[in-house]
């Protein structure tokens, strides 16, 4: 689950790191009153963020500097409604414009492979890390925290001054063991601070001086782990969660949006893992990963395939049923009643084995179902007619 650049630091600010003061507005007038609090406890400028779940936002217009509160109404008022990548932005952060001097860019992410928290610090901040990889990969530096002692600080020292931060170290050593700190606290993907800015902050008497702080903020939180933070659900931005993906959440299905065109339905990670690489061999492309769980009723059936049908590339689906717990004549019950209420006809090939498949198979022939008995015949013809259907569009 990705949370707003708000929300994430938010996280961090609750981990003790340094991050700048903000509000987060809904309406332009929102954004000038935040603004004119800004303002008028000291900042020279304000800088308005597109509050979306995407990166780039810099670059897409989504990051703009005001200095009177008229004015941070306008930049709110041309921020708010704006599309970025797919995204409509409804809400902005306004903060206090940092003065910056330097730009670098920190992150911790899960490495799998490693079975360790990886963390990556670069004094190419700003820009996007991928493109620093693909381009200058000497410029990123990293080292892996170990899982029981964490991050040591002379890692962090040693990523601090790779970085080129000497001249904050200390600053440095503090936030690099705060995200892994955060990493852990909340069961993270991901934490990165891009930019991690050195920042000329002015005192009230006019003295300035150099401070390091987080200006972005993005944290990706490991769905599997959630349970275990459900304070965190209310991070949960329903504007940005893909309509099929809150659907299938809440009807308890375990669902993955792929490319293809070949809607599957199946009960078991594992089966439905196995019956994607059987439509790949087959030659076709599975449209989605969808697993209906253990005991599905007809009514989850059902759901399950209107989540399906709404993908519009899906021109064929293919149903593979292992029945142990869930019961086939069930599933038949829920395949008939989906056609029933479906909207657009596609063609579908149902493979129902186990428990109940003679109750399923007279069902589903009564009903004019397309059915199948062994996998390898059900990919071929779900592929077969993708294929068609294709072809006739
Ligand atoms: P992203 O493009 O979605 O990653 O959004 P960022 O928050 O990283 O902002 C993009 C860029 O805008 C940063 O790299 C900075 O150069 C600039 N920026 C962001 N916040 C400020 C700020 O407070 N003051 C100034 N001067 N520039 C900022
Ligand atoms: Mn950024």
């Amino acid at each position: 689950m990705k949370i707003q650049e708000a929300d994430a630091k938010s996280l961090l600010v609750a981990e003790g790191l340094p991050v700048p003061d903000w509000e987060v507005a809904y309406s332009d007038v929102e954004a000038a009153a935040a603004a004119d609090r800004f303002l008028t406890a000291g900042a020279e400028q304000v800088v308005i963020k597109a509050q979306v779940l995407v990166g780039g936002r810099g670059k897409a217009g989504g990051v703009k500097l005001a200095a009177t509160a008229e004015e941070a109404r306008a930049v709110a008022a041309s921020i708010l409604g704006m599309d970025i990548k797919g995204m409509t932005v409804r809400k902005v952060l306004v903060g206090p414009a940092a003065a910056i001097v330097r730009e670098y860019y920190l992150s911790a992410v899960l490495d799998r492979a490693a079975r360790r928290i990886l963390l990556m610090g670069s004094a190419e901040g700003g820009v996007e890390i991928e493109q620093v990889a693909a381009e200058r990969p000497d410029a990123i530096v990293t080292v892996h925290a170990d899982p029981t002692l964490g991050l040591l600080d002379f890692q962090a020292r040693q990523l601090g001054f790779a970085m080129g931060l000497g001249g904050h170290l200390k600053a440095a050593v503090a936030i690099t063991r705060g995200i892994v700190r955060t990493m852990r606290a909340y069961d993270a993907d991901l934490v990165e601070i891009n930019p991690l800015a050195i920042v000329t902050e002015t005192a009230a008497d006019g003295t300035t001086a150099e401070r390091l702080v987080c200006l972005d903020a993005k944290i990706t939180l490991d769905d599997s782990a959630l349970p275990r933070h459900p304070e965190l659900e209310a991070l949960r931005d329903p504007d940005e969660e893909d309509p099929a993906d809150r659907e299938a959440r809440e009807a308890g299905l375990t669902f993955i949006k792929l490319d293809g065109t070949i809607g599957c339905m199946v009960n078991g990670a594992g089966l439905a893992m196995t019956t994607m690489d059987l439509v790949k061999r087959a030659g076709g492309e599975p449209a989605n990963f969808l697993d209906i769980g253990g005991g599905a009723r007809a009514d989850k059936v059902a759901h399950a395939m209107r989540i399906i049908l709404a993908d519009p590339k899906v021109n064929a689906i293919l149903v593979n049923i292992f029945g142990g717990i869930t019961r086939g004549d069930e599933v038949a019950r829920g395949l008939i009643e989906a056609r029933g209420q479906q909207d657009r006809s596609v063609p579908m090939v149902v493979r129902i084995v186990g428990t109940n498949a003679d109750e399923a198979a007279t069902l589903l022939a009564e009903a004019h179902f397309e059915t199948a008995t062994n996998l390898d015949e059900a990919a071929a013809k779900a592929v077969a007619a993708s294929r068609a259907a294709g072809t006739a569009a």
